[in-house]
């Protein structure tokens, strides 16, 4: 049960490097106003956290013959990585095993690219079916098969369509290539790169580099050099669209956020060269004169502080002024001493005192908002069936329980739209139960056939909020709202 507080932080004055100590944290430098700062702008920048996303794929039949003898070779593999290594073996044995073991990592990606070419397939197939029988949009063909792929691998619906994307490339167009990685003679490494720096080529030019990159000896080269032998390749197969790749990579420009360890951040900008240049070269001429007037702080925290001062058009970088959504134990409120976590809604797990800290060391002026996690058998919040729309507080108490991140497993894309679990045009209710933070893509693939989605537990209780996604195969996945109280 969330019970919502407000408050209205009162400005103090506080500059960078006098920091002042709160209770529950002891040995403060003066550095943890940078880390407070970055967490801030963790918070404010994205919504994303390091909140917990449990996933289980469960087969809907029987395993296969391929799949059982799969599985019994996962089962060596793991005896032997908990065989004691301290088991004789002569050194050169242990190479020989290093090597082997290496080619092995290839070859399965390899074998693991041609299921996922043939479940596309077989998909599209199925797709084409459908919309030949109407039920289905010619547009929405092949949608939700990287996805199901995606939780198939635990890894993001992204990173899902980059996999399948080499997967197709290798069977298609790479075939010299895709040999060699099955053979196990090249890393997966080393195929997504040639299957990178090919990417603009069309069919016929790409075949020619493969076969150009095999001749050349593409087992031989470093990552490095075959990456630059990739590329010179691809460039004399058709320099023009060398160059037209070049100015299309301008327009994925972009800016990401990464949670750091230690309640650090890691701010990222993807930038056309000369621009990346220009900001570095203004934060370094900007850290120049600072360090001339004699502060105290480091180069790299000048340039740190700069940094944030610049973006946010703060005066100071610590004086953030935004709204923080901060999840605390109700325990660590009425006994101060209790230990535990709170949450930082957009960044995740951290200490109660750093939580503690952030709401008393920055100096802006900003409306902050406390959430605490009460025992069960608290008043209920937000149920409003007849709204169609979730907003105010309602859709803020599912942002925060979601953590800002999509809700479909391994996703972690921010939160771009908040869905009825079970479909408003079916009867769910706009209510705290009923609704799930996703990202766009999320949204649309849900609709796609023999998607369902619905709620196991109602996260009103001590047991989190719960999804279970059911895919077209059959295969179900869980998603729970973390971290549980
Ligand atoms: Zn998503």
């Amino acid at each position: 049960m969330l019970l919502e507080r407000w408050g209205r932080c009162s400005p103090v004055s506080m500059r960078p490097g006098r920091a002042r100590s709160a209770a529950g944290v002891s040995g403060r430098s003066e550095s943890t106003n940078s880390h407070l700062l970055s967490l801030l702008t963790a918070t404010l920048s994205n919504m994303w956290s390091n909140a917990v996303r449990t996933g289980a794929a469960q087969a809907s039949e029987a395993a296969d013959a391929v799949t059982a003898e799969l599985t019994a070779m996962l089962a060596r593999f793991t005896a032997l990585a908990t065989t004691d290594s301290t088991e004789p073996a002569a050194d050169g044995v242990r190479i020989d095993r290093i090597a082997v073991l290496e080619q092995i990592k290839a070859a399965a990606a390899a074998a693991q690219h041609a299921e996922m070419v043939g479940f596309a397939r077989a998909q599209v197939e199925t797709h084409l079916a459908q919309t030949g029988a109407g039920g289905l949009d010619p547009a929405a063909v092949g949608r939700g098969i990287a996805d199901q792929i995606a939780l198939a691998c635990r890894v993001s619906p992204y990173h899902g369509s980059r996999r399948l994307g080499v997967a197709r490339a290798l069977d298609v167009d790479l075939p010299a290539t895709a040999e060699l990685l099955a053979a196990g003679r090249i890393s997966e490494h080393v195929a997504e790169l040639v299957v990178s720096e090919t990417r603009h080529l069309d069919n016929e030019q790409r075949r020619l580099v493969d076969k150009q990159l095999a001749e050349a000896g593409l087992e031989e080269l470093s990552p490095r050099g075959a990456a630059a032998l990739a590329r010179k390749h691809a460039y004399e197969a058709d320099p023009a669209g060398y160059l037209a790749r070049g100015r299309t990579a301008r327009a994925d420009r972009r800016v990401s956020l990464r949670p750091a360890p230690d309640t650090m951040s890691t701010l990222s900008g993807l930038l056309p060269v000369e621009q990346g240049v220009a900001c570095f070269a203004a934060l370094r001429a900007r850290t120049d004169t600072i360090v001339a007037t004699g502060d105290a702080r480091t180069r790299d925290q000048i340039m740190a502080d700069t940094l944030v001062e610049r973006l946010t058009g703060q005066a100071t970088a610590t004086d953030v002024n935004v709204e923080v959504g901060i999840v605390v134990p109700l325990d660590s409120l009425l006994d101060p001493d209790h230990g535990g976590t709170a949450e930082i809604v957009g960044h995740g797990p951290v200490p109660v005192g750093i939580a503690h800290d952030v709401l008393t060391s920055t100096a802006g002026r900003r409306w902050w908002r406390r959430l605490f996690t009460a025992p069960e058998g608290g008043p209920l919040i937000g149920a409003d069936p007849r709204r169609r729309r979730f907003d105010g507080v309602l859709a803020h108490l599912i942002t925060i329980r979601d953590g800002g991140r999509c809700r479909d497993p391994f996703c972690d894309a921010p939160i771009r739209h908040l869905d009825h679990i079970r479909p408003y045009r079916s009867g769910g209710p706009t209510s705290y139960t009923n609704g799930r933070g996703v990202c766009a893509r999320g949204n649309h693939v849900r609709e796609m056939p023999g998607w369902h989605v619905e709620v196991v537990a109602d996260g009103l209780g001590r047991q989190p909020h719960t999804v279970r996604t059911t895919t077209p195969t059959g295969h179900t996945y869980l998603s729970t709202a973390g971290p549980a109280p």
